[in-house]
């Protein structure tokens, strides 16, 4: 890499060119887990199996597991996660992996040591990716630990197209698609959840009604007797009915500091591993703006046409798949979004392409992979929105966390010094009262003096 062509491009294009050619000349990194090195046994079918899904959050899994169900399958939700699932989390693990995994790992072997559940009806769902991190590796440890313990004949079902989705067998589609509708009402039910509840009259009225919606919508998705085009208009009146509900929880009219939420996607959703942050956060006068799950989805969607672009597959089969599964997630999304133009106008949420066009001057997609590149962009998408501060739930030792650590205070000083702050989880008592207090002290004056007031 020539150093005086770096420097002397004003527009980075040199720096970028430089940057591939070094990229270009290491080696391939091997694929984590292709159709032959997968530790997911595909000759297993899990039609005969109870389907355990992890928590993330517990509505997404509910509504994802209820997917599962309409193509007729047995999907159940892991218990409320305790000082057990840490237990036994810790119990089977060196203290090298990540957090989310000792809590998703103790969650399914407490189902296994303590309900004593029958191995050869059992199914684990674990997604997995060939990202930057250590996340891909998991599906390969849980594996290895299981079959350690004479659990071998657990099986594991991978949410990736890397082995054709196997074991869901040919409605795999179907469940795609339903699946991708449970994303998007996970993530309406959860931004109801949370523009609400902060200024509920009733304590625990808003926590209810979002439970009973979980109920409902949950019930609609599972349904097995529906076509596509059924299924859609049934979600749509079931989201009608618990927009209905929402709105006639009684409310205060306050005006709080508005908090985005990014991060990494398990510990940011999943309540438990970040001892409820967002209600801390609630609890102290702020209202939280929550990076949902479907933002994850359009990612790897924006990913796939990255490296179409990269391999000069444009307008070849795998590029037309691509292009036309996003035709469909838009098409869905749309349909479920629009009878909540009102009640979300004022918060929309940010589409990956302005999120990733937010992140580029600190992490250009074409140089940086996964969560990381999602909160900086995110977290910058939230400050043009009008946030007063923004907040990244990592674990600790987290790759991503670590990055965009680094990255924030250029981030802040750039969009006139919003206060920005990781807060680090690893299943240890951290005061966070204290910390959440002072953390919206600064929200709260940057409240008074910012100069932008949303998109
Ligand atoms: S994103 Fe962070 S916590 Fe999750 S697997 Fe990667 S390094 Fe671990």
């Amino acid at each position: 890499m020539s150093t005086e062509t770096t420097t002397k491009d004003g527009n980075g294009k040199a720096t970028r060119k430089a940057a591939e050619t070094a990229l270009a000349a290491l080696p391939k990194p091997a694929a984590a887990h292709g159709a032959e090195t997968s530790p997911v046994k595909t000759d297993i079918d899990i039609r005969d199996r109870t389907l355990w899904l992890c928590r993330m959050p517990y509505g997404g899994s509910r509504m994802l597991a209820a997917a599962f169900c309409s193509i007729g399958l047995d999907a159940r939700v892991t218990p409320d996660e305790d000082a057990r699932t840490l237990e036994l989390g810790g119990k089977y693990t060196s203290g090298d992996e990540c957090y989310p995994q000792r809590i998703v790992l103790g969650d399914y072997m407490k189902l296994l040591e303590d309900r004593k559940l029958d191995p050869a009806k059992t199914a684990f769902l674990l997604p997995t990716a060939n990202g930057p991190c250590r996340f891909g590796q998991y599906i390969a440890l849980l594996r290895r630990i299981l079959d350690d313990q004479g659990y071998d004949d657990v099986a594991i079902l991978s949410f990736t197209s890397a082995d054709g989705y196997a074991g869901i067998g040919d409605q795999a589609t179907a469940m795609i698609r339903t699946a991708w509708r449970a994303v998007l009402i996970q993530d309406i039910l959860l931004k109801l959840l949370l523009m609400t509840r902060p200024y509920e009259v009733h304590p625990g009225r808003t926590d209810k009604v979002y439970l009973e919606s979980l109920d409902l919508m949950a019930g609609i998705v599972a349904r097995q007797d529906l076509t596509s085009k059924e299924r859609l208009a049934a979600i749509k009146t079931g989201l009608r009915k618990v927009k209905e509900e929402f709105l006639a929880i009684p409310v205060r009219q306050e005006d709080r500091p508005l908090i985005g939420v990014v991060g990494e996607i398990f510990c940011r959703l999943n309540t438990f591993s970040n001892n409820e942050l967002i209600r801390h956060i609630e609890a102290q006068g702020g209202e939280c703006w929550l990076a949902g799950v479907g933002e994850w989805v359009w990612y790897t969607n924006a990913e796939a046409f990255r490296r179409h672009r990269e391999e000069r597959k444009r307008f070849t089969k795998p590029w037309l798949t691509t292009f036309v599964t996003s035709r469909i997630m838009r098409s869905d999304e749309e349909a479920l979004y629009e009878d909540f133009r009102d009640v979300f106008g004022h918060r929309p949420e940010a589409h990956v392409d302005e999120v990733l066009e937010c992140a580029g001057p600190y992490l250009p997609q074409w140089g940086a992979m996964g969560e990381m590149v999602l909160s900086t962009g995110g977290a910058i998408a939230l400050y043009r929105r009008g946030a007063d501060g923004i907040v990244d739930i990592s674990p600790f030792t987290c790759m991503n966390g670590i990055v965009t650590e680094a990255v924030y205070p250029r981030v802040s000083r750039d969009h006139d010094h919003i206060p920005i702050r990781v807060f680090y989880f690893d299943g240890t008592q951290i005061d966070l009262e204290r910390d959440v207090g002072i953390f919206l002290e600064l929200a709260k004056t940057y409240k008074r003096r910012k100069k932008m007031t949303g998109a």
